[in-house]
């Protein structure tokens, strides 16, 4: 006997001896702890493998990746084919939102069950969330060995579930949805260790979940106080704007612009109702609309129901926001105002000038229902206030226009009047050379500014001759006539500007040639009396050969000094003109050297 031999039948002998006596042998008391050696070996792989899962599902604050992590992981470890996760609308119906498969070859293609498929339990949705709300998980190791209803395992059936094992995932408090284990190909014996892993990983799903909505909100927070403030800078800029414009239509524009731009709308317009039409028609004076929808400007809108419907609420401050038309239980009239400019949701804020309801500010949303922010709410009406005073302003500065247009209007017509009252008041009325007056100013400035310089100032002055006679001949309209013609053309010969011809009284007339010596004053003098007499104005006379109109003239020329005065060189051209006429007329004489 071989001593292999003998310790078999040794240790047998032991065996039966410790049964015998009640005994676990030795070799159980071995199996048994290399059993429990082995549990507690699954154990601690098992805990490693969640720890390992959990700090991958923390790795990531974005749910999708987290999903897909929790159901790959949890399918590799727990070796089930199909592990998924779903989550409940508010019905407590659902959806699975990730699933992961290792499915064997043949199951791989359920095709009805995975991501996005909608499963909607009528249990589960009349308890809502049934035995998942006491955080209860649910095992079925055979779906056909459970006596489960008939019509549940047409759904199992359905998406070719055999086994399966569910753990609910909790956000806070709230049932948020279920960690799903499936078993597609057969029946499979769920051990206490899947289930609690499963459990746990379902628990930790629902930290991650909380984590990740809470930063979504936070998130979702700061883009809204992004955006609020962004308003708010819009808002600030525009009321300046409105403070300081001054043209309405500008102001419009820019409004109706950044708003739709702010409010990411589909178009704002201002509309403006008819003055007298009760609110009953007007129209949109300005606007900023998205390519897409049609342009509302200067469409006449006529609703016949909106006076007395809504203009008594607008008027006391009162807006309307609608987030869906249909829904708001309007008016058909109104309706069809507001599908006709394919609005789905508005806001729409009164605009007052003084006490008096002006206009309308609206937002439109046109490619559908819009739930509005209270901070867009608050933007809009804190805008459309603005437009009262920019309103009140424009008008008073219309009213200042015309004002200022009237006085100016005035001005010049007074400005017309005052030169030519100036004029007349130089003027000799009947041949519109300078009259006396003038001419006395004028020699008294040219005197004083050539006494300055030490230049020459020379007088021509010329009366025509035995006028009275022509008078008496012709007839004192004709002598009227005869003056205005010698004046021409005595005109006719000056040629600088400073030069001046004034009639001087009667048929007597006097130049002033400022800066001109005797010599040239003698042919100014010259052609003077040549231009008269090529007037050739017929006239007889009782003592003269000639028979045309013609002058004498005297000619006075003179340095202006401090001790010699106008009316000496006045004086002296009234002597030469005198010997002239002594003489015998028609002739000219220049005075001696004053
Ligand atoms: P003399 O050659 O010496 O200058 O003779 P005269 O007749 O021209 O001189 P007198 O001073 O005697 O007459 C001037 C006349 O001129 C008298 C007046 O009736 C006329 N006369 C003066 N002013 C006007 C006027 O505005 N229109 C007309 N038609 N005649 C006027
Ligand atoms: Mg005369
Ligand atoms: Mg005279």
């Amino acid at each position: 006997m071989s001593d292999k031999i003998l310790h078999n039948i040794t240790k047998i002998s032991a065996d039966l001896f410790c049964k015998l006596l009640g005994q676990p042998s030795v070799s159980d008391l071995k199996t048994q702890l290399y059993e429990q050696n082995v549990q507690i070996q699954q154990l601690e792989d098992q805990e490693k493998a969640l720890y390992r899962v959990i700090s991958k599902i923390r790795a990531s604050l974005e749910l999708e990746t987290i999903f897909r992590t929790a159901t790959k992981e949890t399918c590799k470890l727990l070796r089930v084919e199909r592990i998924a996760v779903y989550r409940f609308y508010k019905n407590w119906g659902g959806e699975f939102v990730n699933d992961f498969e290792f499915a064997e070859p043949g199951w791989d293609d359920v095709e009805t069950l995975g991501k996005n498929t909608v499963w909607n339990d009528s249990y589960l949705q009349e308890h809502q969330g049934g035995r998942y709300r006491n955080n209860e998980t649910l095992v079925v190791s055979d779906v056909y060995s459970t006596g489960l209803s008939q019509c549940h395992l047409e759904i199992l059936e359905q998406f070719h579930i055999r086994a399966y094992a569910t753990a609910p995932i909790f956000v806070g408090k709230k049932l948020w949805g279920v960690l799903a284990a499936y078993q597609h190909s057969q029946p499979h014996e769920w051990k206490k260790l899947e289930i609690q892993f499963l459990s746990q990983i379902a628990t930790q799903l629902g930290f991650a979940v909380k984590q990740a909505e809470l930063l979504a909100q936070a998130e979702q927070k700061a883009a809204e106080l992004h955006k609020a403030n962004q308003q708010q800078e819009i808002l600030f800029n525009l009321v300046a704007e409105i403070r300081e414009s001054l043209n309405l239509d500008t102001l419009f524009k820019t409004t109706v612009r950044e708003v739709r731009k702010a409010l990411r709308a589909d178009r704002v317009g201002i509309f403006r109702f008819d003055p007298e039409s009760n609110y009953t028609s007007g129209e949109f004076v300005s606007e900023n609309v998205l390519p897409d929808y049609d342009s509302v400007i200067t469409i006449k809108v006529k609703d016949y129901c909106f006076g007395e419907k809504y203009a008594v609420a607008y008027h006391q401050g009162r807006i309307q926001v609608l987030s869906n038309i249909y829904q708001a239980g309007l008016k058909d009239c109104h309706l069809i105002v507001l599908e006709q400019f394919q609005i789905k949701a508005q806001i729409v804020v009164p605009i007052m000038k003084g006490q008096d309801l002006w206009g309308l500010l609206c937002v439109h949303h046109c490619r559908c229902s819009r739930d509005w922010k209270t901070s867009e709410i608050k933007f809009i009406r804190q805008l459309a206030a603005q437009f009262n005073v920019a309103l009140e302003h424009s008008e008073l500065l219309e009213q200042s226009h015309f004002q200022a247009n009237q006085l100016a209007q005035a001005n010049h017509a007074l400005e017309v009047a005052n030169s030519q009252l100036e004029k007349l008041s130089k003027l000799d009325g009947l041949t519109k050379i300078a009259n006396r007056r003038c001419f006395d100013e004028f020699l008294e400035r040219e005197w004083n500014q050539l006494k300055r310089t030490g230049n020459y100032l020379s007088l021509v002055l010329f009366d025509i001759d035995y006028f009275k006679d022509y008078n008496d001949c012709y007839g004192h309209l004709a002598g009227d006539e005869c003056l205005i013609q010698v004046a021409r053309a005595a005109q006719t010969v000056l040629k600088r500007p400073t030069d001046l011809l004034a009639r001087y009284g009667g048929e007597e007339f006097i130049v002033l040639l400022p800066n001109t010596n005797e010599s040239g004053a003698i042919k100014v003098t010259k052609l003077i009396h040549k231009s008269i007499e090529l007037l050739n104005i017929p006239h007889t006379r009782k003592n003269s050969s000639q028979d045309f109109v013609t002058v004498s003239l005297g000619v006075a020329t003179q340095i202006p000094t401090a001790k010699s005065s106008t009316q000496e060189l006045v004086n002296a051209a009234d002597k030469a003109l005198y010997k002239a006429k002594e003489q015998g007329r028609n002739r000219w004489v220049c005075a001696a050297k004053v």
